[in-house]
């Protein structure tokens, strides 16, 4: 008799994976993948086979855990990708505290569907769904690979079954590139045949109300493009005598958001258009001077584009930003001068790519004092990936202030 196969043991075995609140970058996210090598190890197989059950350590001190089973000599393997964490639980309000107890949760909600939206609550009231944080993305499908995992054990399958569940698929996916080398060990030292790999994430309807249920099939690439706007202050007072960086950065939202030219269709899929994942302006604190430099990143998503196809369309969008920018200022303007009254001012906007900015700079400064500043970024560097793109970024835009306001087009972390 198995342990993971029926609706009741699914179901126990998926609450107690999500009662490990394994948000990205907290103790649990160790924790949690310490569990499954936990529950794993106990079993029979991993009795006689202790050297197919292993955990990776990442550098940063988390690991990922990798779990075969192997069928003889049998060489065709399939490998059950999962992830581990989870994202935070800001947005379950008061229910935070229930938000890693499915059972107690979903309960609770019973008593009250009318904080759900329309859907959740429909949902909620067939009493076939479970609520929590990383039920869906992924602590599901992780358990139904643990599921096929003990089939495999039992012995249900001709071929090989590898297990690879990572940390940090939320944030960087250090886990997922720290599992490559793994895989790439295991596949030699096993002599092992990788013929597909079966991720367990969940699906996600088109638009609100999409009532079709997908499965994916290859793989999809992924950019963090970013627009670094670098405009020129002013005082409050004399509005018209700078050009804001939080009114430019709201034009490359509007050209960049949802933008169709982005969509790609391949062998009838459709790439999700992009979407902002951060904006803002970089003042640290309030003062009646305009912000002077203000960024925004866009999740964009591709399958045979390329990245130069992929930079025409950003900088296009770019250019008719840019447009609107200046055609948004003059008229402004002519609001509110008067009569014969000009303004010495009028915005012109370079756009850059990232290497156009490097070369204005070493022009400027020599490669040099530019690689020097920049080492010493890389030294003093205390924040994320996003931010430490923007602070190389506005180092270089600093030292060729002469030539803004200017639109900045350069690539943050992660790239697919
Ligand atoms: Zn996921």
């Amino acid at each position: 008799m198995g342990q993971w196969q029926t609706k009741e043991q699914l179901t126990d075995l998926l609450c107690s994976l999500v009662e490990y609140p394994s948000i990205t970058g907290s103790n649990a996210e160790i924790a949690v993948i310490e569990y499954l090598y936990y529950i794993l190890e106990d079993r029979n197989y991993y009795q006689d086979h202790p050297e197919h059950l292993n955990l990776h350590p990442l550098d940063d001190g988390r690991q990922l855990l990798t779990a075969l089973v192997k069928q003889g000599e049998a060489k065709d393997t399939i490998v059950l990708i999962a992830h581990a964490d989870v994202v935070g639980v800001e947005d379950y309000g008061s229910w935070q505290n229930l938000a890693f107890y499915p059972k107690e949760l979903t309960q609770e909600l019973h008593k009250n569907p009318g904080v759900l939206p329309k859907d959740a609550a429909k949902d909620l009231l067939t009493g076939d769904w479970l609520f929590g944080r990383g039920i869906m993305d992924m602590k599901a499908g992780l358990t139904l690979h643990l599921s096929l995992l003990e089939k495999a054990m039992e012995g249900e399958f001709d071929g090989n079954l590898l297990l690879v569940a990572v940390p940090d698929e939320e944030v960087n996916s250090e886990g997922m590139l720290a599992a490559l080398p793994a895989l790439a060990e295991i596949k030699d030292k096993e002599n092992l045949s990788y013929k597909t790999a079966i991720n367990g994430e969940p699906m996600f309807s088109k638009y609100p109300g999409d009532p079709a249920n997908y499965l994916y099939t290859g793989s999809i690439g992924k950019t963090l493009p970013g627009f670094f706007c670098y405009g020129k202050e002013t005082h409050a007072g004399e509005p018209f005598a700078g050009l804001n960086a939080n009114l430019m950065v709201s034009y490359i939202a509007q050209e960049m958001e949802l933008n169709e030219t982005f969509i790609e269709q391949v062998d009838g899929e459709r790439t999700p258009p992009p979407i902002s994942l951060m904006q803002r302006d970089l003042k640290h604190h309030y003062s009646v001077q305009t912000p002077q430099s203000a960024v925004a990143m866009y999740n964009v998503l591709y399958m045979k584009q390329t990245i130069e196809q992929l930079n025409e369309k950003l900088l296009l969008a770019a250019q008719r930003a840019r447009a609107k920018i200046i055609n948004h200022y003059h008229h402004q303007a002519s609001f509110y001068l008067e009569g014969t009254q000009t303004s010495n001012f009028s915005p012109e906007i370079r756009i850059l790519t990232y290497e156009q900015l490097y070369k204005e700079a070493v022009d400027r400064y020599g490669t040099r004092e530019v690689e020097r500043r920049q080492n010493r970024l890389i030294t003093q560097r205390d924040e994320g990936d996003r931010d430490f793109s923007t602070s190389l970024v506005q180092n270089l835009a600093s030292l060729c202030k002469d030539i803004s306001p200017m639109i900045v087009l350069f690539y943050s972390p992660p790239f697919y």
